[in-house]
Parts: structure tokens; C-alpha cells; sequence
């Protein structure tokens, strides 16, 4: 108390305050420190301890030569004086020590006069608790006396920790924000050249767009509509819109049940799910409205293969589809023809080849397509081809010309040819159309024809010139008045004319059956009974065989008697004819079941089983040593064959070669 008031009386009055500082200023023993007692102080350090204990920043005195510090509070934790008390009034030198060697020098140049400044220096303070850097100005001045000499070195510290941070923190968000900034630029470089390419992508886009529209547009006939996964239109165009229901309006994002076609919808919806599931078909419509389509359904799919919408082209292919049918047509009535139909190259190259030309050629159509015709021309006619193609190249047709060709198996066979250039829209011939037809058969006929016309007009001359002598002698007898022998000429000029009436009328039925004007004319007669007469009439004829007659009872059927007995009297004449004489021949019939059966069995030289099978033809006759001498026409099995089945009869025979034949035929027994 003492001290404090002695500091007081000695002219301190300001120590009575200044807060801990001042306390401990008051308290402290000054006497014996370079600083002296308070009282003794300069003015200008008196002063400057003055304003010091009233200021809130820190102020360090460093008083005279040994640098005596007086500070106040808030100097206090800067140079760890809480740790160091002994700083008070200790010498700056001591406190300091470890870096005087920096501050001696500094606080030297001070006293010469100069301030000197440490802006934001680093002072790590405990604040709060903890260990923080605070940033001070340090100001180092003179302090002068009333002589004007420095004192000592006044150290003001202005607390610029805020202020520093501020300029941290804003140099930080600075360089933060020229990252930011470099980063924007370079997303905004990166926009501009996405920009750039998004505007190309567009146009490319557009025109892309452009081009599928007027592709759709101009595809003829068509229809195009595009379809996203809810079936909704993403397009509609083509130039079938109209015909196909559809006006000029933009479709886009509509349903088709928005758009009043619900009824086509619902008809098409299944189609649209099928293609939606990633299907890839094509339909054929034909619908009520007319014409023809094929509408393709077509599933389109992203680069992940995710569909994404669906393509649907109707095509009108109503020409097409004509054109086609026709042609089928066409390629059915070709593939039908009996005549070989066969399409070649100018160089001769078979280029098609129908079922006729392989039945008739025996090559299939895989053998001859891209040979050449040539394979076809028999060796002696092979000139003939370039004389054909020189005549069609003038456009002319080669009609009806009659050759002969080969076929696979060697056979020359007759044809006719007609062959016509095949020409091209321009009218160009671009190929050959050959039509081949085989008339070796007709050939063969008119042969037998004409074999047969020279054969009829001598057969027939034999009984006429008999019946010519016979008239002649009675003629001659008849003079001399012998009627004697008219008794036995009469009976011979009758078998003759008998035999020319036979002849005729089986000329006659040939004909008839030939023009199709064989009539049958059913009665009800006891077949037995014909069977008599016909054996009769032949045992008037015949004296070279010995013929039995095997018949019992009246076999009643329903029949043409006249045409049933031209087919007994076949037999029967056949029998002896193809018989050595002195032979036996039985004729003969027989019930079996509803049916009656008639036989004719001789002991002649019989049928080989392969002429067996052909007897019945027309024109046929069996052709060896035994039938050479044996006229005939090859009619006669022929007709009776016909007449048989047309009474719902069977007409066979059976045969062995040098044993005999036995010639059956059956009718249906009448009620
Ligand atoms: P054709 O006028 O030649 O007799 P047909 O049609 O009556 O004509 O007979 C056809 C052929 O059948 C005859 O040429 C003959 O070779 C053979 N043929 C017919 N009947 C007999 C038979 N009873 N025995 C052997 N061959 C027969």
C-alpha cells in the first residue's frame, strides 16, 4: 500500500488504474531495476507508460540502454510474459536472448531515429483453449525525451490476425475461384465445341430427317409410318397416305385411336406388339378397298440394342402381284403343255426346259439347263440350228418344221418345230422360245394308215374278185342253161359278200369309234342263242378246224346283239386265223355270279405275255414268223375291247406261246 501510494505521491497518478498491468506496475519493485524508481522517470517514458496502460493493443516499452520492458496487458501473452513475469522490468536483452542477435540491431537502429515496421507477423497465441496463429503489425519507434534524444524503443502491435485471414481466405477464394474460373472456361470451351457439335449434329439431324422423308415420300407406292413402343406416330408419309386413310395432317406423338382409326389399330395392334417385341415380318393385305400390299414390319433399335421404335412400310404390289399370277399362269400352262417348251440363248443355250421336253427328251431339267441345243440335233442335222437362228435373227418365225431330234437314250424321234424370237421391251431378241412336239406317234399312225388303206382295199379285192369269178362262171353256166351249179355258187357268193360286209362294218365301227360315234344299242337277248348263230355262220366258212360249241341253257343279258356278235365272230375268226390247221377250237360260256362269261380257246401259237399286253391297241399286230402270211388290220381286238367296256364288260385273254389262247370277255348278266 505503502508503495502504492508513494508511486502515487511520486507524481504516478496514472498507475492508480491500468488493470492488471497497473497492478502489477504499482506493486513492482522498481528500485531496483535500471528504470529506478517511478518517479525519477523521464517525462516522455512517464507519458508513454501513461498511454500504454489505457490502450487496448499491446505496447512494450524497451526503456534505456539495458532495454527495461515495461508492457501492458495486452502485451502480456505476446512475449509469454505469463510463462516469464520476471520480464517486467527485466532487460529486453534477457528475454530475449536467443534472438537478440536480429533485435539488438533493430532496436539499435532505432534509437538512431528510425521506425520500423513488421507487418503480420506470426504470433501463435493461446486463445480459447487452444494454440492459434495471430498476426500482429509490429511497430518499432524511438521514444524521445525532453532533449529530444531517443529513450527507448516504443513497440506498438496492431492485431491483424482478422485482416490477414480476411486476405487469406480472399486470396484463397481468389485462387479458388481462378480454378473455378480456369474450370469454367474450360467447360464453357468444352460447351462451345459440344455446341458446335451439337448445331452440326442438328443439321446433320435435320437432314438426315429430310432425306428419310423424302425418301419415304418418294418411294412409289409406298406408305411409311413410324411407330413409338406405345404405338404412337412418330411419322406417317408416302404418296399411298390418302389411299391408305390418311390426310396431310402432323401425326406426331398421336395414337392412332386419337385419330379416329381405332378400328385399324385394333386389327393391326397385334403386328405392332409382334414388331415392338423384336420381330422383323412381312404381311400380305388384300384389302376390301382393292389392290394388293406387303407391309413390312420393321423393329429399330438403338445402339443397345433396346427397340426403340417400329418401322411399318406398306407397299402397293398390286402390278406385281398381277404380273406374277400371270406369269404363274403362264409358267403353269408351259409346265402343262404336251409339247416341249423350251426357251434357249442366242449362242443356243438352253435356259429353260418344261416337264413335256423331259418326258419327251428324257433329260431332266437340272441335266440340260446351260447346255447347248446342239445335245439334242441328231449328228446329220447339226447345220440345221444355225440356219433356224439366222432366219428368226430377221425376226421371221420358223413354224411347223418337221425334223427329227435325239433324245437320252439314242432314239431319233419325229418333231415339229416352232421356234420364235424372244424379245425384250425395245424389242430386242434376247432369246428363243422353241415348242416341240413329238409326232412320232402320228407319224407312226399315218404309216399304219396308209398300211391299213393299201391292206382294206386288198382284203376287200379277195372276196370281190371271188365273187366276180363266181358271177362270171354263173353267167357263163347260165347260157348253157346249167342251173345246177347255181345251187352251189349261190352259197359261195354269199360267204364272200358276208365277208366284205364283216369287213366293212368293222371299217365302219373303227370309224365310228374313231369320231366318237359308236352307239351302243342295248336289247334283252339270250346270249347262248348268239353264240349259236355266230358258231353256225362260222361252220359255214370254215372246214379247216374242228369248233365246238360248249353252251347250256339261256344266258339272259341286256346288250347291243349286233356289236356282241362283230366281237364273238373276232374271236372266233382270230382263233382259226392264228391256228394251224386240224386244230381243235372250243367256244364256250359260262355264269359266274352275276356276270356271264364267254370263251374262245384255241390250239394255235399263242401270245408272247408282252404282246399280250398290247393286243387291244389299236393298229396292233403281233409281228413274227407264224403271223407274217396272216392279213389283218389290227382292228379287230381293238373294237371288240371297246364294245366290251362299253357294256360294262371285261375283254382278256390268257396265252402260251405254242400251246394256245384262250379270249375271254364277260357281261353283266341282264334282270
Ligand atoms: P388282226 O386283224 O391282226 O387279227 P386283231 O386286233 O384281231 O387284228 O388282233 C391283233 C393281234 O392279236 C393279231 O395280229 C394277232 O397277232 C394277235 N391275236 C389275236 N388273236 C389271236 C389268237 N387267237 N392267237 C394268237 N394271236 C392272236
Amino acid at each position: 500500500m505503502t508503495q502504492t501510494n508513494q508511486l502515487y505521491g511520486n507524481g504516478l497518478p496514472f498507475l492508480k488504474d491500468g488493470g492488471e498491468m497497473g497492478r502489477l506496475i504499482r506493486s513492482f519493485n522498481w528500485q531496483a531495476t535500471p528504470l529506478g524508481s517511478p518517479g525519477n522517470w523521464p517525462a516522455a517514458l512517464k507519458q508513454t507508460v501513461s498511454m500504454m496502460l489505457t490502450v487496448n493493443f499491446p505496447v512494450l516499452i524497451c526503456w534505456g540502454s539495458e532495454y527495461t520492458q515495461l508492457y501492458n496487458d495486452h502485451f502480456r501473452p505476446i512475449n509469454g510474459a505469463t510463462k516469464h513475469p520476471q520480464a517486467l522490468g527485466g532487460s529486453a536483452k534477457d528475454t530475449y536472448a536467443e534472438i537478440w542477435d536480429t533485435i539488438g540491431p533493430m532496436f539499435a537502429r532505432v534509437m538512431k531515429g528510425e521506425t520500423i515496421g513488421f507487418p503480420n507477423f506470426v504470433v501463435p497465441l493461446d486463445r480459447n483453449g487452444y494454440m492459434e496463429d495471430c498476426c500482429f503489425d509490429f511497430s518499432y519507434s524511438p521514444i524521445y525525451n525532453e532533449q529530444g534524444e531517443a529513450g527507448g524503443v516504443l513497440v506498438v502491435c496492431i492485431e491483424t490476425t482478422d485482416k490477414v485471414r480476411s486476405i487469406d481466405n480472399l486470396r484463397e477464394t481468389s485462387v479458388e475461384l481462378q480454378a473455378t474460373n480456369e474450370e469454367l472456361a474450360a467447360v464453357n470451351e468444352e460447351l462451345a465445341t459440344t455446341n458446335e457439335d451439337l448445331t452440326e449434329a442438328q443439321r446433320i439431324l435435320q437432314r438426315n430427317e429430310r432425306f428419310f422423308r423424302s425418301i419415304a415420300v418418294n418411294i412409289p407406292n409406298s406408305l411409311v409410318v413410324v411407330i413409338d413402343p406405345d404405338h404412337r406416330y412418330l411419322m406417317v408419309e408416302g404418296d399411298l397416305m390418302a389411299k391408305l386413310g390418311f390426310d396431310r395432317r402432323d401425326y406426331e406423338g398421336k395414337h392412332p385411336t386419337e385419330v379416329g382409326q381405332t378400328e385399324r389399330y385394333n386389327a393391326a395392334k397385334h403386328l405392332y406388339d409382334r414388331m415392338m417385341a423384336g420381330e422383323k415380318f412381312s404381311v400380305e393385305r388384300k384389302p376390301e378397298t382393292g389392290g394388293y400390299y406387303i407391309v413390312h414390319f420393321v423393329p429399330l433399335k438403338n445402339e443397345k440394342s433396346e427397340i426403340e421404335a417400329g418401322l411399318v412400310i406398306a407397299m402397293d404390289i398390286t402390278d406385281l402381284k398381277q404380273a406374277e399370277e400371270k406369269s404363274a399362269k403362264l409358267a403353269a400352262i408351259v409346265e402343262s403343255s404336251d409339247d416341249a417348251i423350251i426357251s434357249k440363248t442366242l449362242e443356243s443355250v438352253i435356259t429353260s426346259w418344261n416337264k413335256s421336253a423331259e418326258r419327251i427328251f428324257g433329260y431332266t431339267e437340272d441335266e440340260i439347263i446351260g447346255e447347248t441345243i446342239y445335245k439334242i440335233i441328231p449328228p446329220d442335222r447339226q447345220d440345221e440350228e444355225p440356219h433356224i437362228l439366222a432366219r428368226l435373227k430377221t425376226g421371221e418365225r420358223v413354224e411347223h418344221f418337221e425334223t427329227k431330234r435325239l433324245t437320252k437314250d439314242g432314239r431319233l424321234i419325229d418333231v415339229s418345230l416352232t421356234i420364235s424370237p424372244v424379245k425384250d421391251k425395245q424389242g430386242n431378241i434376247i432369246g428363243l422360245s422353241k415348242i416341240a412336239r413329238d409326232i412320232t406317234e402320228r407319224k407312226l399312225d399315218e404309216d399304219r394308215k396308209n398300211d391299213f388303206i393299201g391292206m382294206a382295199s386288198h382284203e376287200l379285192k379277195t372276196p370281190l374278185t371271188t365273187l366276180s369269178a363266181i358271177l362270171q362262171l354263173a353267167g357263163s353256166k347260165l347260157k348253157k342253161g346249167d342251173t345246177d351249179f347255181l345251187a352251189t355258187a349261190m352259197p359261195r357268193a354269199n360267204v364272200q359278200v358276208k365277208k366284205m360286209t364283216g369287213m366293212i362294218n368293222g371299217f365302219l365301227n373303227a370309224s365310228r369309234l374313231e369320231s366318237g360315234k359308236l352307239l351302243i344299242e342295248k336289247d334283252d337277248f339270250d346270249l347262248n342263242h348268239l353264240i349259236s348263230e355266230v358258231y353256225d355262220e362260222t361252220l359255214l366258212l370254215v372246214n379247216t378246224h374242228t369248233i365246238n360249241l360248249v353252251t347250256s341253257g339261256a344266258l339272259k343279258v341286256h346288250a347291243d346283239r349286233e356289236k356282241i356278235s362283230s366281237v364273238i365272230t373276232n374271236l372266233l375268226t382270230n382263233a382259226v386265223k392264228y391256228s394251224p390247221n386240224g386244230t381243235t377250237i372250243e367256244i364256250g360260256s359260262e355264269v359266274q355270279g352275276d356276270t356271264a362269261i364267254v370263251h374262245v380257246k384255241d390250239e394255235g401259237f399263242g401270245i408272247t405275255p408282252a404282246d399280250l399286253t398290247q393286243i387291244f391297241d389299236r393298229y396292233y399286230r403281233v409281228e413274227n414268223r407264224d403271223t407274217r402270211h396272216i392279213s389283218g388290220f389290227g382292228i379287230g381286238l381293238y373294237l371288240s375291247a371297246e364294245i366290251i367296256n362299253r357294256h360294262n364288260g371285261k375283254i382278256w385273254a390268257e396265252s402260251e406261246r405254242g400251246k394256245g389262247s384262250t379270249f375271254y370277255f364277260s357281261l353283266p348278266l341282264g334282270s
